[in-house]
């Protein structure tokens, strides 16, 4: 018999979309992949060097549960550079990737009954992080009209006295939407006000577009950096998901607390990518330059063309590499024997029908929408979206 806690989670739909296409493709299905969220540039080549280094080096063994010193002095020089914060060591833990820094976060300091505000659409893990650790995900809807963006007065009606955080994720994951400094300045002070502690997730700050700054929500002041615990790492940024090197920033009696949770299930994340992350924070970064300015060209390219599809329509995103278009102007239509109600059916008619992976908006809390990642060359973008045509507009 499985504990209860697990019978209420699922699979991370994105890494499931993911393995189906995979699973198609590797049958001999020409399938076009905008279902998951990676990109698809190699890791550059200072950062493998700095690895085998690291192998011949022996740096093989055990390191410290939360890090090595010389990555933590790495990711303090960084969190200042880019961010305007200042930390110290025993304020900064590395782990196995963003999405186990977000898991002993919620590990950290959610007790059972504990609510967690979650602006939906949300990435897929969060809520299902929070129910792994027998507390309540609260959803705080967001509308496109607001570019998906928290609406302070909804935030603070979702407060009650069980709220122990709020999520935020900005750009954002499923949207590319960027929350702006007076947005997170008001957002702040309710946090602040209400005692709540804040998630800020950043992992996707460096892929921006059109002159847009990020700011991190820590950097607005002492009193809400002493209850924001910022997370990032370099998935993203460095391409280097399969690394697994995430890191958080915060106050530190969490830090210890993910520390200790760290030392007693995975200890230290691996050694040799501790290495390769030193070189990818502090050597050369104008790989983020090239890759930031080719995803920028494929996001004016997707948008312009899906927007010309009859049913969608695509808002234009800041940042990360997704675009969210609404589609639910397809529901109620149909084509040989599918008969489209939810994102869910349409994503499954667009698999079948015409080989392309899409995420259901569903998967993010909005029904509405389908997610696409344009983290896949232009050659499989402009094929996607031809299909995508064809098999949209074959509907009636
Ligand atoms: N947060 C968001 C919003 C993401 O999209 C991802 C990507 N999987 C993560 C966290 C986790 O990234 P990783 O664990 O690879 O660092
Ligand atoms: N963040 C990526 C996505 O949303 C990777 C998948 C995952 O970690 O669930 O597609």
């Amino acid at each position: 018999m499985l504990a209860n806690r697990v019978r209420s989670i699922k699979p991370s739909p994105t890494l499931a979309i993911d393995a189906k296409a995979k699973e198609l493709k590797s049958s001999g299905v020409d399938i076009v992949n905008f279902g998951i969220g990676e990109p698809d540039f190699d890791t550059p080549e200072n950062i493998k060097e700095a690895a085998i280094k690291a192998i011949r080096d022996g740096f093989t063994k055990y390191t410290p549960a939360s890090g090595i010193v010389e990555l933590k002095d790495a990711i303090i020089e960084k969190l200042k550079n880019d961010n305007g914060l200042d930390y110290t060591r025993d304020e900064i833990v590395v782990s196995c990737g963003a999405k186990h820094s977000l898991y002993n976060i919620a590990q950290a300091i959610l007790s059972p009954g504990d609510e967690v505000l979650i602006p939906s659409p949300y990435w897929v893990s969060y809520p299902d992080q929070v129910i792994l650790n027998d507390a309540v995900p609260v959803i705080v809807d967001t509308e496109e009209k607001d570019n998906f963006k928290l609406n302070p007065e909804s935030l603070e009606r979702h407060i009650t006295d069980r709220t122990k955080a709020l999520i935020l994720n900005s750009p954002s994951n499923p949207t590319g939407f960027a929350y702006a400094r007076e947005t997170l300045e008001r957002v702040a002070e309710i946090a602040i006000e209400k005692g709540i502690f804040i998630i800020s997730d950043e992992i996707y700050e460096k892929i921006i577009y059109d002159g847009f700054r990020h700011i991190s929500i820590a950097s607005l002041g002492d009193d809400v950096k002493a209850i924001t615990i910022t997370v990032n790492g370099l998935s993203k940024s460095h391409c280097m998901t399969g690394w697994r090197i995430g890191y958080a920033a915060g106050p530190r009696d969490i830090i210890k607390a993910m520390t200790n949770i760290q030392s007693q299930s995975t200890s230290n994340p691996n050694s040799i990518a501790q290495k390769a992350a030193v070189e990818a924070l502090k050597g050369n970064q104008d790989s983020i330059k090239r890759m930031v300015s080719e995803f920028k060209d494929r996001r004016d390219f997707i948008v312009a063309e899906l927007n010309k599809i009859r049913g969608l329509s695509c808002p234009m995103p800041q940042g990360a590499f997704y675009v969210f278009p609404r589609v639910d102007g397809l529901y109620g239509k149909g084509f040989n024997g599918w008969s489209i109600t939810s994102s869910s059916e349409l994503s499954l008619y667009l698999l079948e029908e015409a080989e392309v992976a899409v995420v259901p908006g569903a998967a993010f809390g909005k029904d509405a929408y389908i997610r696409l990642s344009y983290a896949t060359s232009i050659g499989q973008i402009k094929k996607g979206v031809e299909r995508l045509k064809k098999a949209c507009e074959q509907l009636s």
